[in-house]
């Protein structure tokens, strides 16, 4: 009986793929955990109590079918439990990787909150999808029939991918443009190996590939084609431009060489690990090699650059964040990661300035403590008079966080409407913005956020599209 094989997170306790030793992983850029072995995950997925009313597919804004799929692998059914899986999700295997777990589905998991430590829902799902594309059930996307109507998709990131797989598989003539030379947007040049390796990432651009997607790569929108122009070219248009503008610190002595941006420095680093010629690292400006590092913010940004500092072979690596560790917004896995590889958190710390004058060797700090909760009820940091210290550093890394840019006016369409914090806007649903046909996903809409929302909304966002098309058609056809 499969019920007999279920429940059974009283007898089994929880437990993660193996991680690679930290003294062993600290050297390269591969990623930590290694594969379940098959009877691991199906015993892991056995401590399912397939309740009735699931929390952890409430909690995936994918809202996959997690106990159906769990109980599958279970009972050894492993390739239904891959359809089921790749019925809600367009990229599995990387959100088993990196959706931060522990906030969605696994962190509402109904025997986490009994205090039995819950199923590892994410290690689940990427052993599902690694097993399917070892075994051939990822099928190439072969569309239903081919349509004339083309879609062209501004920005190749999970938003903008996931959708061109839904317009795709239902025939439509699908472009991608993208100013970089490699599609994936942040999965490709963001996030890390050691979180995700890239072919992991590659490996789905080609399956686009193959299914006839157009990649036009090299290309920005503003400058080397206008958003016209694009209009112009096809019946609809997708925005999903992700957001880049960073924000600095200005703080006395902040423009200094050695103080860099945290994209620009984890870019360099993936740059790398493709063997790209990268003359900012090969020059040493964005190469933690021998460095007493600092990293500023404590969001997964930061301790993404403070791992990766790491493993260039920093001689020190400090992240400094001004609140304490129950109020960082980073993921508590990835800071226990980043510190048994040997990164020092110096809690309740904010930068002042900077010494050094043109080139930074160090960084004055001044501490904090919590203070009175804020509008939110967050305790705001306050400022200790007279503790403040210098702390050595010959590369500051800023990770504080992105905004978006004004398209509007560097792409000079006024009447597109944004928010007031300069986020597109979209229909929650429909994700359609204020002009016919075109629509808008990911973080461009959201704000900094999460691959699995990119991903939900350039799945509905498809689907939308698909939906004005056949409107389109039938407006035409009167
Ligand atoms: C360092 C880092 C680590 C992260 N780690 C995680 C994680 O572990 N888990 C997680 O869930 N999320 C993580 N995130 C967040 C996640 O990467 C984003 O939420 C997600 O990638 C957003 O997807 P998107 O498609 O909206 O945009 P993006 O992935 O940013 O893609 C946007 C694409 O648009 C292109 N583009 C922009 N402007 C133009 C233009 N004018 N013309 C042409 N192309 C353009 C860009 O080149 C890019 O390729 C991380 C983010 C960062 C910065
Ligand atoms: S997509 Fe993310 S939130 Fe949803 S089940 Fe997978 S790991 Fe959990």
């Amino acid at each position: 009986m499969a019920t007999e094989k279920m429940l059974r997170f009283v007898s089994l306790g929880k437990e993660m793929p193996e991680k690679r030793p930290a003294d062993l992983r600290a050297h390269d850029f591969h990623e930590i955990y290694r594969e379940f072995a098959e009877v691991k995950a199906a015993d892991q997925a056995s401590r399912c109590s397939q309740c009735g009313v699931p929390y952890c597919q409430a909690h995936c804004p994918l809202h996959n079918n997690i106990p159906d799929w769990l109980r599958m692998t279970a009972t050894g059914r492993l390739q239904e439990a891959y359809e089921i899986s790749q019925a809600t999700n367009t990229f599995p295997e990387i959100c088993g990787r990196i959706c931060p777990q522990d906030r969605l589905c696994e962190g509402n998991c109904v025997i986490e909150q009994s205090g039995h430590g819950t199923v590892t829902i994410g290690a689940v799902e990427k052993y599902i999808t690694d097993t399917a594309w070892e075994n051939g059930w990822v099928k190439p996307i072969r569309p239903v029939a081919e349509r004339t109507e083309s879609v062209g998709i501004i920005g190749a990131g999970p938003g903008g991918l996931a959708a061109a797989d839904v317009l795709r598989r239902a025939g439509v003539q699908v472009t991608v443009y993208d100013r970089y030379d490699r599609a994936g947007g942040l999965l490709t040049y963001g996030i890390p190996g050691f979180k995700l390796e890239k072919p992991v990432v590659m490996r789905r651009i080609a399956q686009l590939e193959e299914a006839g997607v157009t990649f036009v790569m090299n290309c920005k929108v503003g400058e080397d084609i206008s958003f016209d122009a694009i209009r112009g070219q096809h019946d609809a248009v997708l925005i999903a431009t992700g957001v880049y503008k960073v924000r600095e610190i200005e703080a006395p002595g902040s423009g200094a060489k050695g103080i860099v941006k945290a994209l620009d420095y984890l870019t360099a680093s993936n740059r790398k690990s493709f063997g790209d010629e990268v003359p900012e690292f090969d020059n040493g400006d964005l190469d933690a090699k021998g460095k007493r590092v600092v990293v500023i913010g404590g969001g997964d940004t930061a301790m993404d650059c403070v791992r990766t500092a790491i493993r260039q072979g920093a001689v020190s690596v400090k992240c400094l964040y001004r609140r304490d560790r129950a109020n960082m917004p980073g993921s508590q896995r990835e800071t226990q990661n980043a510190e048994e590889e040997g990164v020092e958190f110096v809690w309740l710390s904010a930068p002042k300035g900077f010494t050094g004058g043109t080139e930074v060797d160090g960084v004055m700090v001044q501490k904090m403590r919590l203070g009175a909760p804020d509008a939110t009820g967050r305790q705001s940091p306050e400022v200790i008079e007279g503790a403040d210290y210098i702390e050595p550093a010959d590369l500051v890394v800023q990770a504080l966080g992105f905004e978006p840019e004004d398209l509007p006016k560097l792409w000079g369409v006024e009447e597109l409407g944004v928010t007031r914090w300069g986020t597109i806007k979209a229909d929650f649903q429909t994700h359609a913005t204020n002009l016919p046909g075109v629509y808008a996903v990911g973080d461009i809409v959201r704000g900094a956020s999460l691959v699995v929302w990119a991903i939900r909304d350039g799945r509905e966002a498809g689907a939308s599209i698909l939906d004005w098309l056949a409107q389109s058609a039938a407006v035409a056809a009167q």
